[in-house]
């Protein structure tokens, strides 16, 4: 079979939940089972289920939440005339700036620390200014490399912290679960996440006034919605007082996703976690390649995999590695180099020389360690024909 770079890990217990919820339950949207995901996952993560947002996707999620804390700073007189701004890696998925933009703030583009490729707390501060909000650290590589200083750097100047944690579900910062504490944590469950629900994603929220304004955002900002819903009902005299979406999670995707945490610990968790063992132990002493750091007293479950390819062969390697079979992937061309995020501006150097060097190597539980074996000594023939 070919190998894939990512995929979805679901089957016949993923098929059972489905046909339950179309052949018994008989309802497909938001309802009975959305809410037992939701409470399923609070008690996972060990937060109250009305800290814990259920909707469609990643994307939705950091929407919600980036307009949450815009809107808590419009109600509290926002003084400036232009928009919040929030300090964000460039190195991200496209998602998060559009989320931003999508909230009607401004992406700051931020530079990434070279030897984990998150966010470089001290190029965010430089880009600090009068309308700044908040920030927004990701996870990269599933690595919450520096949290704790991320959240006492908001403390001293006032940010709120907007994580996106879309490729760290099941990963802990010095001994705590990411999205058991912080401010509003978005996670992702799309096909190809730790978990998936189909589509899907979630927000953790330590501001019940920012929980409430999500939870109604997700249906279209009627009020109470979400609580008639679990229970089978609907608002039929909405009241409505501000902006909101569709956003929420239908009970078929959440019987998805009850299934998929259910495996987390037991298989997702473990078998991401020996492969990329492998991954570090053939390639820990390859000349050519880098692999990523992170500290050892966080515990990381890697959604993907990205190397650093040295010495400008990138394009050579990552060839190689196709004519062979091999299939890789690039995370991410930075979003300040997009047309609708900066066209180039500004300079991120430590960004752009990461463009040009970091290559995902396949990375998912259906692999083998022999999957993984065959991609090393591939790449590593690749790197010595240099
Ligand atoms: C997947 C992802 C998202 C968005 O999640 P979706 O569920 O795909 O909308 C956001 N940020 C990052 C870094 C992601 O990888």
């Amino acid at each position: 079979m070919k190998m894939r770079l990512s995929r979805s890990i679901v089957g016949q217990a993923e098929a059972d939940a489905v046909r339950r919820v179309i052949l018994e339950d008989g309802y497909l949207g938001m309802g009975a089972e959305t809410r037992r995901f939701e409470a399923d996952l609070a008690t996972w993560l060990g937060v109250e289920p009305e800290q814990l947002i259920s909707v469609n996707s990643g994307t939705a999620a950091l929407h919600l939440a980036v307009d949450a804390v815009a809107a808590q700073a419009r109600a509290a007189g926002w003084p400036h005339a232009g928009p919040p701004e929030v300090l964000v890696p460039s190195l991200t998925f496209v998602a998060s700036f559009q989320a931003i933009t999508a909230a009607g703030c401004r992406p700051v583009a931020c530079d990434v620390r070279a030897d984990t490729a998150t966010l470089d707390l001290a190029d965010a501060a430089r880009r600090l200014g009068p309308r700044t909000l908040a920030i927004m650290p990701v996870h990269y590589a599933s690595n919450p490399w520096g949290l704790d200083e991320v959240h006492t750097f908001a403390a001293q100047h006032g940010l709120r912290v907007v994580e996106d944690a879309a490729h760290a579900l099941g990963c802990q910062h010095r001994g705590r679960k990411i999205g058991s504490f912080g401010d509003l944590v978005c996670f992702s469950f799309d096909g190809i996440k730790n978990i998936t629900s189909g589509e899907g994603g979630c927000v953790v929220a330590f501001d019940a006034h920012a929980a409430q304004l999500m939870a109604d955002a997700r249906l279209l900002s009627v009020q109470g919605d979400s609580q008639q819903r679990y229970t089978g009902g609907r608002s039929w005299e909405p009241q409505v007082t501000r902006q909101g979406w569709r956003y929420h999670l239908s009970n078929i995707m959440a019987a998805i996703g009850r299934v998929q945490l259910a495996r987390l610990d037991s298989e997702f968790i473990p078998a991401r976690r020996a492969l990329a063992a492998l991954y570090a132990e053939r390639l820990a002493h390859l000349s050519g390649v880098a692999l990523l750091h992170s500290d050892p007293a966080d515990f990381i479950v890697p959604h993907i995999l990205p190397v650093r390819i040295l010495d400008g062969r990138k394009e050579a390697v990552r060839a190689a590695l196709t004519a062979q079979g091999i299939p890789t992937g690039v995370h991410y061309r930075p979003n300040h180099l997009l047309r609708f995020f900066g066209d180039g501006q500004p300079s991120l150097p430590v960004t752009e020389r990461l463009y040009t060097e970091l290559l995902t190597l396949p990375l998912h539980p259906g692999l083998t360690p022999e999957d993984v074996d065959s991609v090393c000594s591939a790449l590593a023939a690749a790197v010595a024909a240099g």
